[in-house]
Formats: structure tokens, C-alpha cells, sequence
């Protein structure tokens, strides 16, 4: 048997297959095919990585990687991020498509369309039907469910429960960023949104937006959150390590478009409106995102305020608003019975500035605050498992997709990446090309029409919920 490749020498963890120590590792045919001691076997290509870590390729289960939020530059930056497989939080699922079709770096790809008043429903309070037509849409065009915008472009609380409703009736995915009309996106957004939730699957997207200290110590707030999410099995979250957060800067009629880039102006002390916003761009509140070699980065003062200015405000930004106390409890807070309270570790990021999986994450690793298998845990297994990939990814065992992220521990850094079998990243290098979208089965003709390969999930796959089998796959 020649294999494809063997990667000689590396420290393998994955914890699902029980795996934790130094070993050789083969892929055939876009397949894992062997991880043993010394394989001997024959190979086209041979790559010595010795002295790093091979883990399952990670995933990040919150990015954006639209024109709306992130831009063109997300595939290129998760790809050097070490990412292989991830889910856009927000669409909208044709611009989603369109940069996956034209700037892919080899990545998996799954991505939930946005419920947006003016924009997908025509108001605040869509019924039913309008939902129905909104999911058939979405679906059409490549999406696996949709997300609720709520501290951004909050709905009634009323419509935030059919949302849900509806996606549970239709087994698609559905995630709802805390937040209604009557209620803001603090601890009461959460608790409001886990009991709209009705014990239907919900994924509770950033759950570090709930507690940045907004009534009590940050602290206090990240362990309250983590008790909520306790108290419902049916809703599966993640939390994200990097202090800023992400938006857009996007102005009309004079504001800020989004209620929560509104809020982070007044708490800077600013007015939130086109002079606030330029001000606090001035001062180094807001941080704009501008383009620069092909990734993303912040920038501050009078070149930001002119990308701004010249984007016609329609551009990322982030402001510095995560407190450090809630980032790292929500990482590692467990429950009484060892459960993560938090079940993933996310970034938020894509064409964001923040996909640090490896920077931040592997820092609580080397903090002995998490093991590297927790790590692996929370940016692998538990997201493959939760996108209804178990068998396919998340994991090393013989026939999983060879996707595959080695790490340099030490530097915190991913060195090299495969997303079924398929080099993504070469030392600092990405190599990849090509989208596959995991689509639902009427979406499988956009892809194709788009060229993308495709990977269907089936309703009903994406599982948000408490794992309950003994091994939790
Ligand atoms: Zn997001």
C-alpha cells in the first residue's frame, strides 16, 4: 500500500480515539488511514513533524465570512489561523457563497442565514409564514438554518420564539444571539432567549456577550451565565477568548446601524452618532478594520477615520470590550457532572481580526488551565459532533476526513494544515483552494452552480443539544 502522505513523528492528540502520544500518521485518498508508532509503508510524500502536535483539524464554530461582516479576506485568514472547517454565523447566505466560491482556501464551510427586518423579513414581528419563506429561501440558496440577530437587529421576543419554533419543526440549525425589542443583550437577553428556546436545539452563539460586567462584576456574570446554560440541556454554546469584539460601522440616517455598536460608543463616553463615531475612531475607541495584504487588521486614528469615510461607513469594526474575567472563566468553567458549561471554544472571527484558536487558546494550555485533549475537545470534537460531522471529522480514527492542523505548541502557532488530505496551510503559506459548503439538500444546485463542492446535511443533522451517550459522539 503507498499512502499519500505520512506526517513522521509528531505528538498525535485526539482524544476521542484515545490517542495522546508521539506517532506516525497516514492518509490515503482524502482519508486518515493509519496512526501507528513507526508506519513503514511507502508514501508519494513524506513530512517530518517532529516536535509538533497533529491534531484533528480544528473548527471554529462562530466566524463571518460575508460582505456584510468579515469580507473576502475570512477564508484566507482562518486558513492561516490553522482553521480547516467552519460556520458562518450570520450570512447572508449569497454573499456567503459568492467569496467562497471566488477567494476558498480549502476550507469546510457551513453558514445560517440572517433573520434581518428590512433586509429577509419586513419588520420587527414576522409571523410565521414569512419565516417559512425565509428558511425555504435560505436553504435554497446554501444555508443550514438561521440566526437571530438579537443585540444587533432585535426582533419581539414573540417572533425570536417562532424562529426557533420553526427551525426545530424543520431540523435546521438555529442560533440566537441574545437580544430581544423588550429585553437587551445582557443576562436577561440570555435568560429570555434560553426560555423562548421552549427545550428545542438552540446554539447560544459568543455567550461572552452576556457578561462583559454589565451589572455586576464580569466575573460574577460569566459564572452566572455558565449556571443558566446548566439549566438547559437543549441549548449547546460557545465562547470566544479574544478581547475585542466585531461589527460594523455601517451609519444611516445619521447612527450607527447596530443597536450593540451604538451601546459600545456610549460606554466610551461617546454619542452614538456619525460625530461620536468619528471621534471615537479619532481616540482609538473604535478600531476599523482595514484590508492590508490580503488579511485584515485594526487601525485607529485619521487613516481609519478616512477607510471609513471612503467605505461610506460600511465597514468592520471592533471595539476593546471583553473583559479578560469573563473570557477565560467562560473557557473553563465545568459543571458538576465535568461537562464543559461552555461547550466550544469559537472566535467570532473569519474576516474578523480575532481568529486566535491557536494564539489565546493554546495560552491556557500552556497555563495548565486547560490539557491540550480539552483543547482538541472544544475546537474539534464537540463542534464536529454538534454539525452532525462526528463520523467525518473532529477526530483521527482510520477512515475520518483527513483533516488534520499541526501545531507548533510552543509558539502557539498552526504550522500546517489539511483539509481532507488537501494541504491548507504550509508554514505560514496558504496553499489551499476551493470551497466545500455544507448545504442542505435543496441547496446542493447553488453550490454546484457556484462550483463549490458540497457536502449535504441532512434536517435534522446539526444536533445543538447535551450530547447523552457515554462517549458523547
Ligand atoms: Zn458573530
Amino acid at each position: 500500500m503507498t499512502y499519500d502522505l505520512i506526517l513522521r513523528g509528531g505528538h498525535v492528540c485526539d482524544p476521542r480515539s484515545g490517542v495522546n502520544h508521539v506517532a506516525d500518521i497516514a492518509f490515503e485518498g482524502g482519508k486518515i488511514a493509519e496512526v501507528a508508532g513507526d508506519i513503514t509503508g511507502p508514501a508519494l510524500q513524506e513530512e517530518d513533524v517532529t516536535g509538533l502536535h497533529v491534531l484533528p483539524g480544528l473548527i471554529d464554530s462562530h466566524v463571518h465570512v460575508s460582505g456584510w461582516m468579515g469580507g473576502a479576506a475570512g477564508h484566507r485568514m482562518l486558513a492561516l489561523a490553522g482553521v480547516t472547517t467552519a460556520l458562518d454565523m450570520a450570512g447572508p447566505i449569497d454573499s456567503v457563497m459568492q467569496i467562497a466560491a471566488t477567494t476558498g482556501t480549502g476550507l469546510t464551510l457551513a453558514c445560517i442565514d440572517y433573520v434581518r427586518p428590512g433586509h429577509t423579513v419586513d419588520t420587527t414581528n414576522p409571523l410565521m409564514p414569512e419565516l417559512e419563506d425565509v428558511l425555504a429561501r435560505a436553504r435554497v440558496a446554501g444555508a443550514v438554518g438561521l440566526k437571530i440577530l438579537g443585540g444587533h437587529f432585535p426582533l419581539t421576543t414573540e417572533a425570536s420564539g417562532r424562529v426557533i419554533d420553526l427551525c426545530a419543526g424543520a431540523g435546521a440549525h438555529v442560533a440566537f444571539h441574545a437580544g430581544t425589542l423588550d429585553t437587551p443583550q445582557n443576562l436577561h437577553g440570555l435568560r429570555e432567549a434560553c426560555d423562548l428556546a421552549a427545550g428545542h436545539p438552540l446554539h447560544m452563539p459568543h455567550v461572552n456577550a452576556y457578561a462583559r460586567g454589565f451589572e455586576a462584576p464580569a466575573i460574577l456574570e460569566a459564572h452566572e451565565a455558565a449556571q443558566i446554560l446548566a439549566a438547559y440541556p437543549n441549548i449547546w454554546s460557545e465562547s470566544y477568548l479574544a478581547p475585542i469584539n466585531g461589527n460594523s460601522a455601517k451609519c444611516a440616517n445619521g447612527v450607527p446601524e447596530s443597536v450593540a455598536t451604538r451601546r459600545n460608543l456610549i460606554a466610551g463616553g461617546y454619542d452614538p452618532n456619525l460625530q461620536g463615531m468619528e471621534q471615537a475612531i479619532l481616540d482609538g475607541w473604535a478600531h476599523i478594520h482595514l484590508l492590508e495584504n490580503g488579511v485584515t487588521r485594526l487601525a485607529t486614528g485619521r487613516e481609519a477615520v478616512e477607510a471609513w469615510r471612503a467605505a461610506q461607513t460600511d465597514i468592520g469594526m471592533s471595539y476593546f470590550v471583553n473583559p479578560a474575567d469573563t473570557s477565560i472563566n467562560l473557557a473553563l468553567l465545568k459543571r458538576d457532572n465535568g461537562r464543559f458549561a461552555v461547550d466550544a471554544l469559537a472566535t467570532d472571527g473569519g474576516g474578523l481580526p480575532r481568529n486566535d484558536l491557536c494564539q489565546r487558546g493554546l495560552a491556557l494550555v500552556h497555563l495548565n488551565a486547560l490539557t491540550l485533549s480539552e483543547f482538541v475537545w472544544k475546537t474539534a470534537a464537540e463542534p464536529a459532533r454538534m454539525m452532525g460531522l462526528s463520523q467525518h471529522k473532529g477526530h483521527l480514527a482510520p477512515g475520518a476526513d483527513a483533516d488534520v492542523t499541526v501545531i507548533d505548541l510552543e509558539r502557539r502557532v498552526p504550522c500546517l494544515s489539511y483539509g481532507g488530505g488537501r494541504a491548507i496551510l504550509r508554514y505560514g503559506a496558504v496553499v489551499g483552494q476551493g470551497t466545500t459548503m455544507i448545504v442542505a439538500p435543496e441547496g446542493v444546485a447553488a453550490a454546484q452552480a457556484l462550483g463549490l463542492a458540497t457536502y449535504v446535511a441532512q434536517p435534522g443533522s446539526f444536533q445543538p443539544v447535551h450530547r447523552t451517550t457515554a462517549d458523547g459522539i
